[in-house]
């Protein structure tokens, strides 16, 4: 079965589904109630629910930080709530309910209380109860599919997964994960990658083959599934996985080897982060710095805003982690495919080309305030950088420069400490930023090349769009110009020009992106090792050559057979 590969390496493993369906609880009246019984199961099922609530809390802070386990911490008091528990137990003793309706409709009134409170923080309380109510039924209805909650390993099959539920994998039990949608520059795909674990996603139709406990093959590098698969197929993926190891050991002579070309000129390779983990990883595997650190994930899996000082604290432990070597900060973008439930945005026809990144911190001053004050207090600790996303006028780059320095002067009346000399950037990856790119170079220190975004709105191809995403690729002659156009006209403007897209890993774009110029690689840590081996492969003469050639090829086909054909 074929998919899209969103993510390399070989997995293989016993498949499970996750299941969407939704918990119904029948109103109907229950008849002969065993009172203790039912009380007795309640007890049970509220003690396993707070040891799996205190082990994903422990996991949560190792993995990503304790900012954003405390979301765990406010669950745990909602399952002590001595009210609530009452409620639970006098429907069971005086209504005669059974555990599972007595749960259910015990947490629907309770939630119902905070939903109609005036203070936002408080409604958004009732997210977390229900949370709650509905841990404690699965347990009581044997329903328990979580993802934090897997005891053995498994390959993971899911129609949708979003980006939060994808920063929820253990990647201790499971092993890959196969998707019905989605696409490769999706922030699913692209987290998978930075998790290191393979996976498919784009099934489409094939996915209804699939069903739990089938024994699976997954080839994250062909996007090729194998459902009970021979024998013989199996000993050929063995070796296979076999010799993949053999190669990545023998990338490790890369891990403390400056990047650079054939002739030992410098290049920075450095890695995409979403959090702690991620900028441990970058590090792990030979990474020179973080070129763009997505701190939208620090928004995510939670009920709310992170406060200024939970922001602080991680910005700042990145920043001592890499010390003098350069981090940029991405200022939050969410939109497109990266929801914030709790913030209610509203609903869009063309998410991707509305309310998104810059356009809405622009509108929403106060939280683009707190991330600014965030990194600005974080920036003294190393060597932070800022970035902004989805710029597309001058006028928008200059409003967000102006929030920027009222923060600066805010901290500075208030004599807060920060490094007055942080590097400001920005993303390229709309196309008007393109055009236009010689005027925003004159007011930035450096740009980012976004090319999952710069294709998708050059081609007029959604990103997460499984139906057309053989459209979304950076041969396209017209994207290959805009990165070349970036480039010069970064140069021509004295500052330097990084890309932090996929196209920024893609093995065979690489002479390209070399010939053109690029001055800094910003890609998922388990890359970093083949593209800096790759670099050391071309002379800068020589990836000169191929770019001339790549920029009179007329069609993707072309580009693809040429690079194909010199790729070394
Ligand atoms: C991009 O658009 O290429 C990019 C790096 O940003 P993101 O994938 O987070 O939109
Ligand atoms: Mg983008």
């Amino acid at each position: 079965m074929l998919g899209i590969a969103a993510s390399p390496g070989i997995a293989m493993g016993k498949l499970m589904i996750r299941s969407s369906e939704k918990i119904e609880i029948s109103d109907e009246k229950i008849k002969n109630v065993d009172v203790s019984q039912e009380i007795n199961k309640l007890e049970k099922a509220l003690l396993k629910a707070e040891t799996e609530l205190k082990e994903v809390k422990k996991k949560t802070a190792e993995k990503f930080g304790k900012g954003e386990a405390d979301i765990f911490a406010a669950h745990l008091s909602i399952l002590n709530d001595p009210e609530l528990k009452k409620s639970v137990e006098q429907k069971i003793e005086i209504e005669k309910m059974n555990a599972e309706s007595a749960v259910a409709k015990a947490v629907d009134e309770y939630s119902q209380i905070f939903t109609n409170m005036e203070d936002e923080y408080m409604q958004a309380r009732a997210v977390d109860i229900k949370d709650v109510g509905e841990r404690v039924l699965k347990i009581l209805l044997g329903k328990n599919n979580r993802l934090e909650k897997l005891t053995e390993e498994v390959i993971l099959a899911a129609e949708d997964l979003t980006p939060s539920d994808t920063a929820q994998i253990d990647t201790d039990k499971v092993k890959a994960f196969l998707t019905r949608d989605g696409s490769r520059t999706s922030h699913t795909a692209i987290m998978a990658r930075s998790l290191g674990i393979p996976a498919i996603v784009g099934l489409g139709a094939n996915y209804q083959e699939l069903s739990s406990g089938q024994k699976v093959i997954v080839d994250g590098d062909e996007g090729k599934v194998l459902i009970d698969p021979t024998q013989k197929i199996l000993n050929n993926y063995q070796d296979k996985l076999q010799k993949q190891q053999v190669a990545e050991k023998k990338l490790e002579k890369y891990l403390n080897q400056k990047a650079q070309t054939a002739t030992g000129e410098k290049v920075e390779v450095v890695g995409n982060i979403g959090n702690i983990a991620d900028a441990k990883s970058v590090i792990k595997n030979g990474g020179e710095g973080i070129g763009l650190f997505r701190t939208e994930f620090l928004y995510m899996n939670r009920q709310s805003l992170p406060t200024e000082e939970e922001q602080y604290n991680v910005y700042k432990e990145v920043a001592e982690l890499y010390m003098d070597k350069p981090v940029l900060v991405r200022t939050l973008d969410i939109g497109g495919d990266k929801d914030l439930p709790y913030l209610d945005l509203p609903v869009e026809m063309n998410p991707f080309l509305g309310y998104r990144a810059i356009r809405m911190t622009l509108d929403k001053k106060d939280i683009f305030k707190t991330q600014l004050r965030a990194i600005l207090r974080a920036s003294q600790y190393g060597n932070l950088k800022i970035m902004f996303p989805m710029i597309s006028s001058l006028s928008e780059l200059q409003a967000a420069k102006k929030i920027l320095n009222e923060v600066r002067a805010e901290l500075d009346k208030e004599k807060v400490s920060f490094a007055k000399n942080m590097k400001v950037g920005i993303m390229i990856e709309v196309p008007a930023a393109v055009v236009i790119a010689d005027l925003l170079a004159e007011e930035v220190d450096f740009f980012s090349i976004g090319t999952n975004d710069l294709i998708q709105y050059t081609v007029a191809v959604d990103r997460t769009n499984e139906k057309i995403s053989k459209m979304h690729t950076p041969y396209h002659p017209a994207v290959l110009r805009l990165i070349r156009q970036t480039i010069e006209s970064g140069h021509r403007q004295g500052i330097w020009v990084g890309m932090c897209g996929e196209a920024a890993a893609d093995e065979l774009l690489l002479p390209f992106l070399l010939g053109a110029g690029l001055d800094e690689f910003s890609m998922s840590a388990f890359s970093i090792l083949k593209v800096k081996e790759l670099l050391t492969k071309w002379t800068r003469d020589e990836a000169v050559g191929v770019m001339h050639h790549v920029l009179r090829c007329k069609t993707i086909k072309e580009v693809k057979e040429y690079l194909q054909m010199v790729a070394k």
